[in-house]
């Protein structure tokens, strides 16, 4: 295990990087603009059920951190945020579109899973005299702990400026298999998943609508991350295929109102660098060798290849040269 964070802590650190420098630029632009913030564009795909659609890049300046899916789901009284965005600012405009949408409090901010651009928004909800829940997986304040001094020190390498530890806001409620919260007259569950597209990633359903959020356990048209486990994702997409949602909402892509379908690409992604690193193992093949070797067709009809294909691979090889 150890040899497999060695592998893969440079990349997360230069995600992070990225990542960071991005909240950084969109924290001090809403800070120098004052109060008037520009609410996010959102998009009502269900009653009481609203998206808006991050686009497909990586985390950059350039992008704001404004690259995953983030939801606002509104009961009779009060509202929930699922993912905030990739930088506070980005969070402070989700709460503006919120604001534009109902005069309810938010109650309860879910996090689908630690990566930055799904919880780094969560301080625009957390203050004032409402403050909302956080909630999250289990295992999701352990990993945000362990993460959290990279994307500190991300900050303070683009900025020059230490930001304060709150910067990154923790869960206040969390979910060991199950929990049922109730916005008024309309029920979310909450699922928390074994590990797969990390160690703790978290399903939302409103039963209201038959509307899944997924989190990143679901890519559509982006290139699907292995932060997880992936023999681990290939049996948590096995189980979330026996689902029927009316609408899969996924962590970055278009809804869907087929998850079967929907998943199938990636599933065959996943599948098909599993059979290739397991190939190249059994052969012998160091990794450098390996990654020559590969055949880089799997990617075709993927958005983003180039930036985490190379990364997937690594982080497989890692995984599976210890298996049994
Ligand atoms: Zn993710």
């Amino acid at each position: 295990m150890r040899h497999k964070q060695s592998i893969l802590l440079p990349a997360v650190r230069l995600l992070c990087a990225a990542l960071a420098g991005a909240a950084l630029a969109t924290h001090a632009a809403a800070a120098d603009a004052g109060p008037a913030v520009a609410p996010l564009p959102l998009v009502e795909l269900a009653p009481g059920v609203h998206v808006h659609y991050g686009i497909h890049q990586p985390w950059s300046a350039h992008n704001a951190g404004n690259v995953a899916n983030l939801g606002v789901v509104i009961g009779s009284r009060c509202a929930a945020v699922i993912d905030t965005g990739g930088s506070p600012s980005l969070g402070e405009q989700l709460r503006a579109a919120v604001g534009r949408l109902t005069r309810l409090p938010v109650c309860y901010v879910i996090n689908t899973h630690v990566h930055p651009d799904h919880v780094l928004g969560n301080s625009a909800f957390a203050g004032g005299t409402t403050p909302a829940q956080i909630v999250g997986h289990a295992r999701l304040g352990p990993s945000l702990a362990a993460r959290a001094p990279y994307y500190l020190e991300a900050f303070r390498r683009e900025s020059g400026t230490a930001l304060p530890p709150e910067t990154v806001v923790y869960p206040t409620r969390t979910v060991e298999d199950t929990l049922e919260i109730d916005l008024g007259e309309r029920k979310l569950l909450l699922r928390a998943w074994p590990t797969a597209h990390t160690d703790n990633d978290l399903t939302v359903y409103d039963e209201n609508t038959g509307t899944l959020f997924t989190g990143d356990l679901l890519f559509i048209d982006h290139l699907p991350v292995i932060d997880g486990q992936l023999r681990g994702w290939l049996k948590v997409i096995a189980a979330l295929k026996l689902l029927a949602p009316k609408l899969a909402v996924p962590g970055h892509g278009r809804a869907s109102a087929d998850l079967r379908q929907a998943i199938a690409p990636q599933e065959a992604y996943l599948g098909a660098v599993l059979n290739q690193t397991r190939a190249a193992i059994a052969a012998g093949l160091p990794i450098q060798r390996a990654l020559e070797q590969f055949d880089d067709s799997v990617t075709r009809g993927w958005q983003l290849a180039d930036a985490f294909h190379r990364r997937n691979l690594t982080a497989a090889y890692a995984e599976l040269e210890w298996e049994e």
